[in-house]
């Protein structure tokens, strides 16, 4: 468990000529005569990358990278792949950093080389926030994907979902750094390699060579760039075990993937609320063709077509897989609605003030700080409200043009009025290829059907039995004019309508919008009804008062207007996003998982259906939302997850069999 998700930062000096020196370890990180040479020498060359690139089978080729560093590798293979590469096809690029540079000294380090700068310039503006964990940054609309784990190599690559078909080994010396140049760390190089697999790298080093043989590759010696004598070079010439075997880990129940990619032809998604919307866009922008069917006659319907939506939060005080997932998917999500809105039309980064309830909470705000767990730049003390705490990346969101934005790319098509009424699989000897839907009487084939439908989906009778039940929510408005003159009637100053930042406390205010202020919400369980109520408005003024530090009734329930949706809960606070499997098959394949709960296979009971499930997102859609279309996105084009493993198993559909099955010891 993590103490911090803060990473030391490198210390450098720099050369006359501007290029940096890394301090800890003594050593440069290129060479500044020829550093664009001998990247493209050791690592494109040597990996013969222009070669494969041309005859690639796959949609994606996959280059993983030991040290980031100023990121030089990276830009030198991704100018070449736009040069070389079938203009289909995609390159994600993975790649580990431990001590990352900041965008300020990176963009100091690529100053130095002018035939990449328009390559450079992209890189800085995309560089994400300094916070351990996988980020993704999406470039050239979508066709090159960097995939950046900023923490311990070793780590990256245990977390890693991937099937990588070249090896960058760069990370300094092995005589100044064989920390990183672990046994481990070749274990999960050859874990995450199949046959045909290559490497390369700048040292002929014994450590580096031995290693990577004692797990099966090929390792040759070859001639060096320029005045360096010898590097090594190789492959992994042996069989391995399929890809779901070697990404279980032990636990193939989790497992994700198919071993061979069918064909991704055009993909259903169910549901255009955030869920749908977000898994469409991140498959849209991978160039896939996507249909929505939407039942309502609007997009963002349901819970996501609330007015005003929060980016809010609640950072954990510990380090669990499930933190990890919402501060993750935060990061991703402020990025994203940042991207997507450079106007200020529908997003406004303008942070959140998160005020304790009570004591108890006053004093989890302190500890947090204290701790120092997230970096100055995700969480910091409020200066406007003693004790309280900061959010600066957060803002709000008017939900239904955002959910219109994400699909309104080229490659989607939404279809309102049209409600899926069945689906049948399509089968090739016993194997799922694809689906037939049903709407209107109409029946359509798609290669792969996501279902974002929420408290909907357990009427559609296609999924296993999941905990989710809906929690109707209330939020309320109030006109500004009304406001103002609440607050004349008892002599309270006006100006406490007009602050800058969404507070939140037991509810939410955000900044107004439209001479309109949105408040909520209220948290009612087992509770259908659809209609607005006036008690809900008195909740939720009450909450509104307690944030704005007015006195109790200052405001009236007659003065609101309002609107009443149903969140999809989860019990274990976790959304449900993964591929659908039968429970059936999954108690016969795991029955042993009754006798002993730690028991582990690497064999996978069933191939994946082709169909995914993306619900249960409560009231943090707008958080969890765009990772989770991002990782869907991942598990149908078999690309790198932008997961780590131990958060996709806690959020995979079948986790409920698991842990049936293993409580039943
Ligand atoms: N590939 C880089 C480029 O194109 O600029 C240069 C890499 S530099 C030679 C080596 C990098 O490995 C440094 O940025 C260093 O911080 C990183 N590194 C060293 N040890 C590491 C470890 N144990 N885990 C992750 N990264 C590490």
């Amino acid at each position: 468990m993590l103490t911090s998700y803060q990473l030391e930062t490198p210390g450098l000096s720099w050369g006359k000529d501007g290029a940096p020196h890394s301090n800890q370890f003594d050593d440069v990180y290129f060479d500044k005569e020829s550093g664009l040479e001998e990247t493209r020498h050791v690592f494109l060359k040597n990996n013969q990358l222009f070669d494969r690139w041309v005859s690639m089978p796959n949609r994606a080729f996959v280059i993983a990278e030991t040290g980031f560093g100023t990121g030089l590798n990276f830009l030198c293979t991704w100018q070449a792949f736009l040069n070389e590469a079938p203009s289909d096809k995609q390159l994600h690029f993975i790649s580990v950093e431990k001590y990352p540079l900041s965008k300020q000294t990176l963009a100091a380090a690529l100053k130095m080389w002018p035939s990449l700068q328009h390559f450079s310039q992209q890189l800085i503006d995309a560089y994400p926030v300094v916070c351990h964990g996988f980020h993704r940054i999406e470039l050239e609309q979508g066709r090159i994907q960097l995939l950046l784990w900023f923490g311990e190599a070793e780590d990256g690559f245990e977390a890693l979902d991937a099937d990588v078909d070249a090896w960058f080994l760069d990370g300094f010396a092995p005589s100044k750094n064989p920390e990183m140049w672990s046994d481990n760390l070749f274990k999960h190089i050859h874990r995450l390699s199949h046959q045909g697999t290559t490497f390369s790298t700048f040292t002929a080093a014994g450590i580096v060579r031995r290693g990577l043989k004692n797990v099966g590759f090929d390792v040759r010696k070859v001639k060096g760039f320029g005045q360096k004598r010898e590097m090594s070079v190789g492959e992994l010439n042996q069989n391995v075990a399929p890809l779901t075997e070697r990404m279980s880990q032990g636990q193939s129940w989790f497992n994700l993937r198919q071993n061979t990619h069918s064909n991704v032809s055009n993909v259903l998604v169910v549901g255009a609320g955030l869920a749908g919307a977000n898994t469409a866009f991140a498959l849209a922008n991978q160039g896939i063709k996507v249909t929505v069917w939407e039942k309502g006659s609007h997009i963002a319907c349901g819970a996501s077509g609330n007015p005003q939506g929060m980016l809010y939060p609640k950072l954990a005080s510990q380090d669990t897989p499930v933190n990890r997932f919402y501060l993750s998917a935060y990061l991703r999500a402020a990025d994203l609605y940042s991207r997507l809105d450079k106007n200020n039309e529908f997003w406004d980064q303008c942070g959140l003030i998160q005020i304790p309830k009570n004591d108890k909470e006053a004093g989890r705000f302190e500890k947090l700080l204290r701790d120092k767990l997230y970096p100055d730049s995700i969480l910091q003390a409020s200066k406007d409200r003693k004790g309280s705490l900061f959010l600066p990346l957060s803002g709000w969101v008017v939900l239904t043009s955002l959910c219109e934005k994400l699909l309104s790319h080229n490659n989607i098509t939404v279809n309102l009025n049209n409600p899926l009424e069945a689906l049948t699989p399509v089968k090739d000897n016993g194997k799922t290829v694809g689906w037939n839907a049903v709407s209107k009487g109409e029946e359509v084939h798609f290669s792969h059907v996501v279902l974002c439908t929420a408290n909907d989906t357990k009427a559609l009778n296609i999924t296993p039995h999941t905990p989710d039940y809906p929690i109707r929510g209330q939020v309320s408005y109030i006109t500004m004019d009304n406001a103002k003159k609440a607050c004349q009637r008892i002599g309270e100053p006006t100006d406490k309508l007009h602050f800058q930042k969404v507070l939140c406390e037991f509810g939410y205010v955000s900044p107004s919008i439209n001479g309109l202020l949105h408040f909520g919400s209220t948290y009612d369980l087992k509770d259908q009804d659809d209609q607005v109520r006036e008690e809900g408005h008195k909740r939720n003024l009450a909450i509104l008062e307690s944030l704005l530090i007015l006195p109790k009734d200052t405001f009236k329930t007659e003065d609101c207007g309002g609107r009443v949706s149903f969140r999809c809960a989860v019990p274990d606070y976790t959304p449900i996003v993964g591929p659908v499997q039968t429970e059936r098959v999954y108690q016969e394949a795991y029955a042993a998982l009754q006798k002993n709960a730690k028991w582990k296979s690497n064999e996978t009971a069933e191939p994946i259906q082709q169909l995914y499930l993306n619900i249960g997102h409560g009231s943090r859609g707008l958080i969890s939302t765009p990772l989770s279309g991002q990782y869907i996105a991942s598990l149908i084009l078999g690309t790198p997850s932008p997961l780590e493993q131990t958060v996709s198993h806690k959020l995979h559909p079948s986790r409920f069999v698991i842990r049936d099955l293993k409580r039943s010891q």
